[in-house]
């Protein structure tokens, strides 16, 4: 479950379900391209689009810096992938 505690947006780590998109069970976020719940693979296909929708899931608005500086970095990932 994800959710607002106070003024902090907890993320906790969900149950592993079934990938809308390629049917993998995975944890999954729901940053498919229609709002599908999606796996980390998924996401990774399309990580602009993922990064988008995560940003918006997330409530900003701030479009991604399209930087090398953040190529070794996923937005997408940081919600306690291991
Ligand atoms: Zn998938």
């Amino acid at each position: 479950m994800s959710e607002r505690i106070g003024n902090t947006f907890v993320i906790q780590e969900e149950a592993a379900q079934q990938c809308d998109l390629c049917g993998k069970i995975a944890e999954l976020r729901p940053y498919g391209p229609k709002g599908e719940c999606i796996c980390f693979e998924c996401g990774m296909k399309d990580e602009d689009g993922t990064v988008k929708r995560f940003l918006e899931v997330a409530g900003l608005n701030n479009p991604p810096k399209e930087t090398d500086e953040n190529a070794g970095e996923n937005p997408a990932t940081n919600q306690g992938q291991k």
